[in-house]
């Protein structure tokens, strides 16, 4: 009873030295010779040590010393496993080593040769071992001239002291690991700079400061990284990135405040602007000066440049997202200009600019997001009776233009590259519905999907068509897609490549707007198509325009040598219909029939036919 009163008292003082205020802000050295002093002094031992494990267990090393009389003395000494191999044994055991005669103890007995214990006389130990997660990291050692049987109080007491130790290094590995996780969430890790997040951060810190103070946003795109990575190899084009990462890092400005690696090639750099006009011209000359240097690639001197954006706060912009539009609509229009500059933004850079780069971000974002959507337009029997297929158009119901066509937003995909992907996520919305027809029981006819000369000379289109028609369990025979004649009007052998495997899996292909391109006859014989689709403008003036009248019977007579079928599209009226139906046109599309339509309504207009 009275054991437990002393321990609960012991126990209570150690809760209150952890508890103290500031205890927490203490370093582990400082926590732990506070720790250190408590313990000696509560259980009145002559000395007590901390000691590490080395990670390969072999070596204990005394890391800091409290002694009774004399504090804290810090005099390193290392146990070898060799010599001590039964006290190591115990250790490692998890065993709190309590011994009241040293010598007499064989875990213990092997001190009892050594200086250690010569030079300061100890008789009696109790030790005990200190963790680090759940690793055996070291030992907390305390040390009696005199023998000394030690209480149950005293072992209890140890091993508290002996945990607290081990929570504190617990505690400190997972700092440590927060600390790295820090790093990771704020750094690139390419090039070891900070990351967008880290610059967007920033940006705000100091659009925050009163008084407000102006800086600069410079926006950096490396000119040609795709032409280097393509001619020379990805490892070249990495050692541009890090070496330009490098350069922006070295930069010694007085106001450059901050550097981060905002994208494959593009960087940025925040630079507070010193009082007095001029200052961030020359700080923008001395900044390309160091970047747009030659890089040594093996013996080769291979020239980079860089095209820069700037943008100032608060003139050009006061928040975060039109700060960084701006500086990287500057640093387009430096690239139209001619790439190696640096651009200002102004109010100039015409609005459609920045529109433009607006709307980029945007369609990136619906695509992601599934804002797009699809209309489906019927294609007709010749006899104008029978939906016999429909072709699927992509629409955009933007936020704040509201629903637009193709026509508005078709040709910023093309430039900004974003077109292959737009179209995939087209083939991917028509595959689905075609399953969604299938559950409701509704015999779909067959899709036409666009697809874009991007589209079709990406080397994986087949493989990626395949997967699409087997994660929505749609046959070959359910799709059709058409390019138009421009877009295989290269030969390549990955091109017939993709063509025969499509028409492996069913699918049947066509030419989209036949008659506006240089399609020879010759090529098409040679290409596995089925169907040509004549352009609207030559429907639109039939039949009184003799020229067009001429054309689509050429392109009928035509069809017919190579043994393809035709469909026109655009008709809108009877005149047209009676004409192309007496030419013996196979199939009609067009406003006479039915508009483009959402997908519920044409599933309407199965159920009804
Ligand atoms: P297109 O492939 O020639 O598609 C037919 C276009 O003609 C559609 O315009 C359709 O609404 C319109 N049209 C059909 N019948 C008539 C008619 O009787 N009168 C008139 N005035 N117009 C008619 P839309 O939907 O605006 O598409 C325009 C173009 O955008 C398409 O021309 C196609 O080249 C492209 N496009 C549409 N969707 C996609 C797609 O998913 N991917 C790709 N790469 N291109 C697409
Ligand atoms: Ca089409
Ligand atoms: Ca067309």
């Amino acid at each position: 009873m009275e054991h437990t009163q002393v321990f609960f008292g012991h126990h209570k003082t150690l809760m209150q030295l952890l508890y103290s205020a500031g205890f927490i802000d203490l370093s582990k050295h400082e926590k732990r010779e506070a720790l250190l002093a408590l313990c000696c002094k509560l259980l009145q031992v002559d000395a007590i040590s901390v000691w590490s494990l080395s990670s390969c267990g072999t070596r204990l090393s005394r890391e800091q010393c409290y002694t009774m009389g004399l504090g804290h003395v810090y005099e390193p000494y290392t146990l070898n496993r060799a010599q001590h191999s039964n006290y190591f044994s115990a250790l490692e055991a998890a065993e709190i080593i309590a011994t009241h005669d040293v010598e007499s103890d064989p875990r213990t007995r092997s001190f009892g040769l050594c200086s250690l214990s010569q030079q300061q006389s100890v008789a009696a130990m109790l030790d005990a071992p200190v963790y680090d997660g759940n690793r055996l990291c070291g030992v907390l050692c305390l040390e009696n001239r005199e023998q000394r049987r030690w209480s149950l109080t005293d072992i209890a007491c140890t091993t508290s002291f002996a945990d607290t130790i081990s929570m504190i290094n617990t505690h400190e590995a997972w700092q440590d690991s927060r600390k790295e996780l820090d790093y990771i969430t704020h750094h690139d890790d390419f090039t070891g700079l900070l990351n967008q997040r880290s610059l967007q951060h920033r940006i705000q810190q100091l659009m925050s400061q009163q008084p407000p103070s102006p800086f600069a946003l410079l926006w950096f795109d490396i000119d040609r990284l795709n032409a280097i990575n393509n001619g020379m190899g990805g490892q070249v084009g990495d050692a541009v990135v890090s070496t330009v990462a490098a350069r922006l890092r070295r930069v010694a400005l007085p106001g450059k405040d901050m550097v981060a690696r905002v994208g494959g090639d593009e960087f940025a750099m925040l630079y507070r602007l010193p009082p007095g006009k001029g200052s961030i011209d020359d700080a923008v000359t001395s900044i390309m000066e160091a970047v747009n240097q030659p890089v040594n690639i093996g013996v080769q001197k291979l020239a980079v440049s860089t095209s820069v954006g700037v943008a100032t706060f608060p003139d050009d912009a006061d928040d975060l997202v039109t700060l960084i539009s701006c500086s990287e609509s500057a640093m387009h229009h430096a690239k139209k200009c001619g790439r190696r500059q640096a651009q200002y933004f102004n109010q100039d850079l015409s609005a459609s600019d920045k529109a433009h780069f607006l709307m980029e971000n945007q369609l990136i974002e619906a695509i992601a997001s599934d804002a797009l959507s699809l209309e489906y337009q019927p294609i007709m029997s010749v006899d104008a009776r029978t939906v016999v297929s429909c072709e699927a158009l992509v629409r955009w119901q933007h936020h704040s233009q509201g629903f637009l066509s193709p026509a508005e937003f078709l040709p910023l995909a093309y430039e900004v590259g974003l077109i292959a992907e737009l179209d995939l996520w087209v083939l991917e919305r028509a595959c689905r519905d075609i399953a969604s027809a299938q559950r409701r029981g509704l015999s779909m006819p067959p899709v036409a999907v666009n697809l874009s000369a991007d589209a079709i000379m990406d080397p994986l289109l087949a493989d990626k068509v395949a997967a699409l028609l087997d994660q929505y369990r749609v046959q070959g025979s359910q799709l059709e897609l058409e390019v138009i004649e421009d877009a295989i009007k290269d030969e390549t052998g990955s091109l017939r490549h993709t063509l025969d495997q499509l028409v492996r899996m069913g699918i049947k292909l066509s030419i989209d707007d036949f008659g506006t391109g240089y399609s020879s006859l010759l090529r098409l014989k040679n290409l596995p198509f089925t169907k040509l689709k004549i352009d609207r403008s030559f429907i639109q003036d039939l039949p009184t325009d003799a020229d067009d009248c001429a054309i689509t019977l050429s392109i009928l007579g035509m069809a017919r040598g190579l043994g393809v079928s035709v469909v026109a599209e655009g008709v809108e009226n009877s005149a047209q219909e009676t004409w192309l139906q007496q030419q013996g046109c196979h199939y009609l599309q067009g406003f006479k029939y039915h508009k483009p339509m959402s997908i519920d309504d044409f599933f309407h207009v199965l159920t009804t036919a």
